[in-house]
């Protein structure tokens, strides 16, 4: 028997809890930065598997340190989204919440979280529970507010580093709208950073009769919305990886009052800096010459918000991943990741040790109903989606817990 054998064995007498937990947390949603339900129960979990828990940041860190050897550090996001469910399962999310403006809304984990959650919880009790066939330190690490790229940063903030060992590898995984029982995996940069932006412009109100007394914001944002779709088409060279969308745009009250301001949301997505640094300077330069173009009478201001750093695997790590996965799952169950055109916050966490990462996607939908991330029908099956994520983790941190075995 190998030690990843010996450690999975007790997995089908551990499964129906970790089903039901995973149901428990999907009918229990809490928007991001506001996980408080959701840390109590990883905590108690990790608590009553024996690893000494850290609160941090608004996150949840277990330490297992089991004699001398390498740490490794795996994470899982804990927050859901704004969503009301659609997917029709008797376990479906009912749960509603007041955002920060005020809205109710539906709630709903339409990312996966939830599996993700489970499958560490189902991991670490393994490891736990396995302790003789390993040596090293094992770190649990439940990150908040993945969706709104504020958790990994607030844990950093928080003092993280201090708190925990120096972890030797980071891991982490996504569930993804592909075949369930596979797994995705590639070196390299494998997601985009992305930025949000928060524009206002300033016109002049006025009665709607009367606009020449007036500035137009409403026409200045539509002129902008317009023009800011040459950048990635007539700017960037052709083939380059970009996007560049305007996903809110907001003036006025009434039909017949001019507004004195606009406001829009613009998100973009860059594979380089150099592409991600061309973007917003033209964007700032666009909505400068629009405003300057119907006489705004001050500058437009610009806030960023929301900004995921690249997602870049570290080369001998990923390999080393990769093999442990293959010889775990097979050569057919462990595909080529694509680049995905998402972002994740997740590597600002190593970045903080500065320690080498590997992320890697695995599926939980059969062929032929596979929603994308996000949408109301998102909610991957229980099986084998559970107990792929779950294998995934072991296999891939006993790669370095316990080396002489693979
Ligand atoms: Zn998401
Ligand atoms: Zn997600």
């Amino acid at each position: 028997m190998t030690a990843l054998s010996e450690v999975l064995a007790p997995l089908p007498t551990t499964m129906p809890g970790l089903e039901e937990l995973r149901i428990d947390l999907h009918q229990h949603p809490e928007l991001s930065s506001h996980e408080t339900r959701t840390n109590a129960k990883l905590s108690g979990l990790l608590t009553g598997f024996g690893y000494t828990v850290h609160e941090v940041g608004g996150g949840i860190v277990g330490v297992l340190a089991n004699g001398d050897g390498p740490t490794v550090l795996m994470r899982s996001d804990t927050d859901a989204l704004p969503v009301t469910e659609q997917s029709g399962l008797p376990w479906a999310s009912t749960a509603t919440a007041v955002d920060d403006s005020g809205n109710t809304v539906g709630l709903m984990h339409a990312c996966g979280h939830d599996v993700h959650m489970a499958s560490l919880i189902g991991a670490a009790e393994l490891l736990a529970r396995g302790r003789a066939f390993w040596k090293g330190t094992f770190i649990a690490l439940f990150q908040p507010a993945e969706e709104t790229a504020a958790g990994a940063k607030a844990m950093v903030a928080a003092g993280l580093t201090d708190v925990i060992p120096t972890p030797d590898v980071a891991l982490a995984q996504h569930v993804f709208g592909m075949e369930a029982g596979a797994v995705f995996i590639a070196p390299g940069r494998i997601m985009a950073c992305a930025d949000s932006i928060r524009v206002t412009v300033h016109g002049v109100g006025s009665h709607g009769s009367m606009p020449n007394l007036g500035v137009d914001p409403v026409v200045v944002a539509a002129a902008i919305v317009q023009r800011l779709q040459g950048i990635v088409s007539r700017e960037l060279a052709p083939g380059t990886q970009a996007v560049v969308t305007v996903g809110s745009v907001q003036a006025g009250t009434k039909s017949n009052i001019i507004p004195d301001r606009a406001t829009l949301l613009i998100n973009t997505r860059a594979y380089s800096e150099e592409v991600r640094d061309a973007i917003v300077t033209a964007i700032e330069r666009i909505v400068r010459a629009e405003c300057q173009a119907s006489r705004c009478p001050r500058e437009p201001e610009f806030e960023y918000y929301d900004q995921f750093p690249f997602t870049t695997n570290d080369d001998a790590t990923t390999a080393t991943v990769t093999a442990a996965l293959r010889a775990h799952f097979g050569d057919d169950r462990v595909r080529e990741l694509e680049r995905l055109a998402g972002s994740e916050d997740f590597s600002t966490i190593p970045a903080a040790f500065g320690t080498p990462y590997t992320f890697w996607g695995f599926g939980g939908f059969p062929a032929g109903e596979q929603p994308g991330n996000h949408s109301p029908f998102f909610a991957p099956v229980q099986q084998p989606t559970l107990s792929t994520g779950t294998e995934a983790i072991v296999a891939a941190a006993l790669a370095f817990l316990a080396p002489e075995e693979h």
